[in-house]
Order: C-alpha cells, then structure tokens, then sequence
C-alpha cells in the first residue's frame, strides 16, 4: 500500500514514509494510493479484536510490517475492551453505543495513539534514529499520545493546547509527568495551536531535526481507527447500519470512511457537530470559508477548521460527500438536553461528545424514517466531564480507578505566547 498527498504534489511514498513526515512536502495530507479490499472472512469470524485488527491490516500494510509485527503491535496496543451497548427506550430500537474509552486516557485517541506508537518506534529503531513528535491537542489527543508514547525510547513529544479552553480533568491529563514529553500551555485557541505546529514544520531554521505530527493529520492514527468499526458490525451480525461519528477535525469519520470503502457495509455516516458547524454547512450547500473555532461543553470537537477535510472530499470527491454523509450541528443547550434525556429514558449517562451524536442520531431517524441499526461512537468516558455531566444529570459521573491514578502526577504546563517565533526559540533551547 503506498500513499499520495491530497495537494497532489508530492512523489507516492511507503507507509513508513507517510508515518514519519506526518504532513506531505507539498503541504497535503497523505491518503491511500488505492484501497485494499478487506474480505468479510477476515473480520466476521474472528472473536477477538486485537486479532481481527492483525486480519484488516495485513491487505494494508502487510508489505511493510509482517503479520506477525501486526499481530504482536495490536496485542500490545489494544488490549482494553470495545463494548457495543444497546440503548433501550422511546425511538431508540436498534441504536447502540460503542464504547471507545475503555483505553489508558478514556477517550477513542487511545486507539491510534498507542498503534502509532509502537509503528514508529519499530520504524526508528531500525533507523537508528530519534524523533520529535509534535502535536497541537484540543484535549483528547494529547494525553492520548503523551501515554501511548511514553517509554517508547526512539521519540520524544512536544504537546500544545489552548490554555484554559479544556476541562480541568483534560489539563490534569495533559501535564502528567511522563518521561520524554513536554506539555506546552499556549496563550490562544486550539486553531492557534495547530498553525504553530504547521509553521514548525515548514520553518527552514528546525529542518536539521527530525519532526512528526501525531494529529489526525498523520494518516498512521486513522488507520487504527478503522478496526473498531469493523469491530461493531462484527459485534452487532448486522448486513448493513448506519454510524454516527461526533465529529471535530473529521479524522474518526474519515476512518470510518477509508472502512466503508474498504469493504465495510455501512449505510450512511452521521456526522454530528456542536455549534462549530462548518461541515454541516457545507454539506447543506453552503460555500463558506473555514471560521474560528467556538467554545462548546464538547470541546474536543471545537475545531472552527476541520484538518481532515481534504482528505474527506479527495475519498468523497463531488456529490459522493453529501450522499453517504449526513450531518447535523447541535448547540450546548441541546446537548445538555440530550444527556439529561438519554439517562432519563435509558439510564446511560453518556459525556457530552456522545450526546451531540445521539441528538444526531435522533434527529436523523426522525429526518429520514430510517430505522436501520445505528451506531453511535462514544468518543469519551463521562468522568473526563465532571462539571458538564453535573450540570446535566445533577449527579457527578463515577470517577475510574485508571483516571484517579493518573492525576496524581500532575505538574505545571509552560506558557507559550501565540506565535511561531516563540515556538520555534523554544525548540531549539529544548530539544537540542
Ligand atoms: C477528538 C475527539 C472528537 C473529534 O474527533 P475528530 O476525529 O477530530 O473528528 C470527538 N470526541 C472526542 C471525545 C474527542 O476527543
């Protein structure tokens, strides 16, 4: 399997070489050349998931990493369970949540964190190489590849987040202590955070560093992202279903797309948005530029300009896009609204990423009539939540033991001023 860049520019690459540049030299974003057929005997049978995950990714990258580096790599990283949980109540037949928080950091980033992790380190390793990974984090994904990378010898991190603009739990989870990675606090939005990795990434004065990105604009965290869809249709036995997907910077639908056209039988995506609604916008037909991005209660989704974008319309090119995918954007009252009504009706306290895809999910079925099975992925445990789940249940969600644990390490994040210059400067003090 070899890889092209969305800008179209750059020379077809190996995965490895995708995995490692992270963004491709014309400024792209890599997506496969063409995409392998996964038979239905390689997913239907098999009972578990790290083993059903060795199965899909041979046709992938099985030229590269043998079955057995697959095998061993997804028995190591996937080793939490992906429970798919049936809702029961008014409107709700045959709609069901698949849990993706059962990982070290409680939110569905484990998954392609701690498979990158491993991916790059074996490539390193036989380099005889280090590498710097940087990544801008609206939240989740940064304590997601601050633990899947920890202790991975090869690599060291770089984190940045917007100050003050994610949980209190999320901060904590940020600036655990771990060895070989840095937690930055930057003085702006998560937009800014993302410009400045670009910039470090284009700057001629850092080019004698060996530079990564672990966003989901590497095309090695949405591969992982793929199994866990095979997964519930595995679960589930249906023929066919509908996946709602809560969505920020697109890269978990776009997973779940590179599945579809893998084989996978789903009928529809649903693309569920907080009030950061530029995909839903555009879907309806309006053309408007990207915008800043608007604080939410599901504020890993705030993202005013979704990085996945392009590679959505380069798999999706035309009307493909809006025929498979049907999106809505649902605004913090409805949210809050949405969990309160869920837990009510189910007894299933869902954080509030999930809530804007099961108000999605509702909306849909009453939009269209249809009542195929549907999924809705649960990006984030409740408890990452507190205030929000509080605010909506009037109870405070159970806090796991892996998370308490966790935030007993905590240290101060440094501050970071808004701008590539101050990026850049600390860098090169740094990692020198
Ligand atoms: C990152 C994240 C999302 C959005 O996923 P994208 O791949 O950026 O669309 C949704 N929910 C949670 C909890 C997240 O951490």
């Amino acid at each position: 399997m070899q890889f092209i860049s969305t800008a179209g520019e750059s020379p077809v690459v190996s995965f490895e070489a995708a995995l490692l540049q992270g963004l491709a030299p014309d400024g792209g974003l890599y997506v496969p050349e063409d995409i392998p057929d996964v038979a239905a005997a390689q997913w239907r049978s098999s009972d578990s998931f790290p083993e059903m995950a060795a199965e899909i990714l041979t046709p992938w990258l099985g030229r590269e990493l043998s079955p057995s580096l697959l095998a061993s790599i997804s028995a190591r990283a996937l080793d939490f369970p992906v429970p798919l949980v049936a809702l029961d109540g008014p409107g709700r037949k045959d709609v069901y949540v698949l849990e993706l928080f059962h990982g070290p950091t409680l939110s569905f980033k484990d998954f392609g964190a701690r498979m990158m992790a491993r991916w790059m380190n074996h490539f390193m390793q036989k380099r005889d190489e280090r590498l710097t990974i940087l990544v801008a984090t609206s939240g989740d994904t940064g304590s997601a590849v601050a633990d899947g990378f920890a202790g991975q010898d090869a690599i060291s991190v770089v984190l940045l987040y917007p100050e003050g603009q994610v949980s209190p739990v999320q901060e904590q989870q940020l600036t655990v202590r771990r060895p070989g990675v840095h937690t930055l606090a930057v003085e702006g939005s998560f937009d800014d955070c993302q410009r400045l990795v670009k910039a470090a990434f284009r700057d001629e004065a850092l080019s004698d560093r060996l530079l990564s990105s672990a966003n989901s604009i590497n095309i090695g965290r949405l591969l992982p992202q793929m199994l866990y869809y095979f997964w519930a249709f595995q679960q589930g036995g249906w023929d066919e279903a509908v996946v709602c997907v809560p969505s920020g910077n697109l890269g978990n639908l776009t997973a779940g797309v590179m599945a579809a056209q893998s084989g996978l039988p789903v009928r529809r995506f649903l693309a569920a948005h907080n009030a950061n609604d530029f995909f839903p916008r555009f879907l309806a037909g309006e053309t408007r530029a990207f915008g800043d991005s608007i604080r939410t209660y599901s504020n890993a989704m705030d993202v005013g300009a979704p990085s996945n974008f392009e590679r959505l319309r380069s798999l999706l090119p035309g009307e493909a896009l809006s025929e498979q995918v049907w999106a809505s954007s649902i605004a913090d009252d409805e949210t809050l609204a949405s969990m309160r009504r869920v837990f009510d009706e189910t007894g299933y306290a869902a954080d509030p990423h999930t809530a804007v895809g099961l108000e999605t999910a509702t909306r849909y079925r009453r939009a269209t009539g249809d009542n195929a099975p549907l999924i809705v992925l649960s990006t984030a445990h409740p408890a990452k939540f507190p205030e929000t789940v509080k605010k909506a249940l009037s109870q405070a969600p159970e806090m796991p033991a892996r998370l308490d644990a966790q935030l007993q390490s905590t240290e101060h994040a440094r501050r970071l001023p808004p701008t590539a210059e101050a990026f850049r400067d600390w860098l090169m003090q740094e990692l020198t």
